[in-house]
């Protein structure tokens, strides 16, 4: 791994704790079109990606970055399209994924998350805070297209949604799915994740039919990589097990994690005493 992505990660990383209190300096934004009217809003590692569908009555969009890159990726939005953004749906409620919803809202946003993830974001002394939520599912129609929203259960945290584009078999999955070189599944365990239920959310996703998949951070790919992140996902868990039974030591266990799974330095302590604390 190099020092630019083990330094965005760690920056990631120190995003589940803090939220919203990272450095305020806009990224570096490039927009890739992956269909006629889907474009996603990428960036080395942090912070999140934003998906966007166009259409001729305003723009759905997920998630929001930090609210500090909300001028760049709105003048980058308005290269493509002069309609208004409509509906932002945030994938959870990290500062890197819902950290425009305030600026988003005094331009005539409306603002759409899980409830859970609302009421993380009130614990967190967020600013814009949803305007509409959800609890398993929702339909968000404009200008005859639809995207649908599906909060299958406990991962990445208790919130999380994925934002379903059946007409363009795409999938924005947000932090429920990380993908690249060496980056790591992200239990955020103090806002509800769970290692063990993220296998059976990813089964209820996997019954949706999609081909493109646009994960939280990383590279845009597909169901293929999506069904591999939900493998390793069991395998973290069988290996943790094992190790565990075989009485391995704790350093052993981080060795582990850090050799085959890629964890990084900042989800210690934290994700492993959640992991062996949910394992146990
Ligand atoms: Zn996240």
């Amino acid at each position: 791994m190099n020092f630019l992505s083990k330094f965005c990660i760690a920056t990631l990383m120190s995003l589940l704790a803090t939220l919203t209190y990272a450095q305020p300096q806009p990224s570096e934004l490039s927009l890739i079109q992956v269909q006629d009217d889907i474009y996603v809003i990428n960036n080395p590692f942090v912070p999140g990606n934003v998906t966007l569908l166009l259409t001729d009555e305003g723009v759905i969009m997920v998630d929001n970055k930090f609210a500090w890159d909300y001028d760049n990726m709105m003048t980058m939005i308005r290269s493509i399209t002069d309609q208004p953004i409509k509906y932002v749906i945030n994938t959870h409620y990290h500062g890197d994924h819902s950290g425009g919803n305030a600026r988003a809202q005094a331009d005539d946003t409306l603002v759409i998350a899980s409830e859970n993830a609302r009421l993380k974001m009130i614990e967190a002394n967020q600013p814009g805070l949803p305007d509409v939520t959800l609890d398993e599912h929702a339909f968000v129609h404009l200008g005859g297209k639809v995207a649908e929203i599906f909060r299958f259960g406990r991962s990445h945290t208790d919130g999380d949604v994925v934002v379903y584009f059946p007409q363009h078999r795409l999938l924005a999955a947000g932090d429920m799915f990380t993908f690249g070189e060496d980056v790591p599944q992200l239990i955020d365990y103090a806002g509800g994740g769970s290692a063990r239920a993220w296998t059976r959310t990813l089964d209820e996703v996997l019954r949706l039919d999609f081909d493109t998949v646009v994960p939280g951070h990383g590279p845009v790919t597909n169901k293929v990589e999506l069904t591999n992140f939900r493998d390793d996902s069991i395998r973290l868990r069988v290996r943790t097990r094992e190790m565990v039974a075989a009485e391995s030591s704790r350093d052993e266990i981080r060795e582990m994690l850090i050799n085959e799974f890629h964890w990084i330095d900042m989800q210690f302590p934290a994700g492993l005493n959640g992991l062996l604390l949910e394992l146990q």
